[in-house]
C-alpha cells in the first residue's frame, strides 16, 4: 500500500514537471556590475584607456601590470579570472560584439534606472527618463516570484551599492526586503559581522553620495544569504559605472577584478550549501552599455553616445548547457532577462507582463543535450 502511494506521487512529480516545464533550477542570484562594458567583459583593459596624461589612470605601470596583457583571452582573465576560467563553463554568456553576439538595450534612455526597470520588469518602461528616486511602475520578476512561489518575507532579497535600486525592485512600495546605498541593514538580532559593516559604512569617508562601495553591498550581502538563505537573491554592484563616471580608469578596472572575486565566493559558498548546490541559476549582466569613441565616451553612457545600448548577459546554472561564450547568435534583449528567470522556475512572466521578451533561447537547453 504504502509502495502504491509512493509510487503515485512520484508519477505526479514527473507528470508535473513534464506540464509545467519544472526545471532543477530552485534558487536564483541575479547579479548586476553597472555600466560594465562588454568591451572590458570579453577583451579586458583597453590600452587606450591606460593614461596618465589624460589622468584616466594614476600609475600606469601598475595599471599595466595588473591587467595588460598582448592577448584579449589573456587580459580578460588577468580582469575576471574567475569568471573567464571558471564560471562561464557552467554557462553561457551572450555579448561578445567581435564574435556577432549582440544583447540590446531597449530603452532609449541608456541610463540606470531605465536599465534596471527593463531587467526587472521585462520591458521598456517609458515613465522612467530619469534616475529619480520614483516607484517603479510595474510589477518586478522579484513581486512575480515571492507570489508565484509562496516565499515568506525572507527568502527573496535585494542588496544594491546604489540606494535609488530600493524604488526599482518592486512596484508595491517595501514588498521585497532591500538593502540599498548608505542604509544600515536591519536584520534584527544583528550578528557581530553585521554591526560591525553598519558602524563602518556610517563612519567611513564617502566617495559618492548615493553609492556605498561594492564591499558593503557584498558582505552584508552574504551574511542575509548565510543567515535566511533566500531563494531568489539580486547583488547589485555599482563601483564600476560611477568610476568610469570619475573618468577614473584604473578604478574602473579595480571594481570589476573585486566584483570578480565577490563572484567567486558566492559561486563557492553556493556549491557548499545543499540548499543551493547544482540547483542555483546565477543571472549576471548589466544596466547599459557606455561610449567607445576616441575621445572620453568611454567615460559614460546616454542616447546620444554611441555603443550605450549594447550589454552583456550571462547564464550559468543546472538548466543551461555548458557553452561558455557563445558566438553568432541572433540578437537578444535585455528585456528578455525577466522571462528567463521566471522560465527557470518553469513559470511564465507574461501573464503580468504582456509585453516582456521571451526567455533566452538556450538559457534553458540543458536537458536537450
Ligand atoms: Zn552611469
Amino acid at each position: 500500500m504504502k509502495k502504491t502511494v509512493i509510487l503515485i506521487q512520484i508519477v505526479v512529480i514527473f507528470l508535473s514537471g513534464i506540464l509545467y516545464g519544472q526545471q532543477k533550477t530552485e534558487n536564483v542570484f541575479l547579479i548586476t556590475i553597472d555600466g560594465l562594458r562588454w568591451q572590458e567583459l570579453f577583451t579586458g583593459a583597453e590600452k587606450r584607456l591606460i593614461d596618465e596624461e589624460k589622468n584616466w589612470v594614476k600609475d600606469a605601470q601598475d595599471v599595466e601590470a595588473k591587467f595588460w596583457r598582448e592577448s584579449p583571452q589573456e587580459r580578460r582573465e588577468a580582469l575576471m579570472p574567475f569568471f573567464w576560467r571558471e564560471l562561464v563553463k557552467h554557462g553561457i554568456v551572450y555579448g561578445n560584439r567581435h564574435l556577432e553576439s549582440d544583447v540590446k538595450v531597449t530603452n532609449d534612455i541608456l541610463i540606470s534606472y531605465p536599465g534596471y526597470a527593463e531587467i526587472l520588469t521585462g520591458f521598456s518602461q517609458n515613465e522612467i527618463t530619469s534616475n529619480k528616486g520614483i516607484q517603479n511602475p510595474s510589477t518586478t520578476i522579484l513581486e512575480f516570484l515571492k507570489n508565484e512561489l509562496v516565499l515568506e518575507e525572507d527568502k527573496i532579497a535585494a542588496f544594491a551599492s546604489w540606494d535609488v535600486i530600493q524604488y526599482i525592485v518592486s512596484k508595491e512600495p517595501g514588498a521585497i526586503f532591500c538593502n540599498a546605498g548608505f542604509q544600515p541593514v536591519y536584520d534584527e538580532p544583528l550578528n557581530e559581522t553585521q554591526q560591525i559593516l553598519n558602524i563602518l559604512q556610517s563612519e567611513m569617508p564617502r566617495m559618492w553620495k548615493t553609492v556605498r562601495y561594492d564591499a558593503f553591498t557584498y558582505y552584508q550581502g552574504m551574511e542575509y544569504l548565510k543567515k535566511h538563505k533566500p531563494r531568489i537573491f539580486y547583488f547589485s554592484f555599482g563601483e564600476t559605472d560611477d568610476a568610469a563616471h570619475d573618468r577614473r580608469y584604473d578604478h574602473v578596472l579595480e571594481a570589476a577584478h573585486r566584483t570578480d572575486k565577490y563572484l567567486m565566493e558566492l559561486w563557492h559558498f553556493a556549491q557548499a550549501d545543499t540548499q543551493y548546490r547544482n540547483k542555483t541559476t546565477f543571472v549576471i549582466t548589466s544596466d547599459h552599455g557606455r561610449g567607445s569613441g576616441e575621445a572620453d565616451e568611454w567615460a559614460s553612457h546616454r542616447k546620444n553616445i554611441e555603443g550605450s545600448d549594447f550589454i552583456w548577459i550571462a547564464v550559468i546554472g543546472p538548466d543551461t548547457p555548458n557553452k561558455g561564450e557563445l558566438s553568432k547568435t541572433a540578437t537578444v534583449y535585455q528585456k528578455d532577462i525577466a522571462s528567463t528567470i521566471a522560465a527557470l522556475f518553469g513559470l511564465d512572466f507574461s501573464k503580468v507582463a504582456p509585453d516582456c521578451g521571451p526567455p533566452l533561447p538556450l538559457a534553458l537547453q540543458a536537458s536537450s543535450e
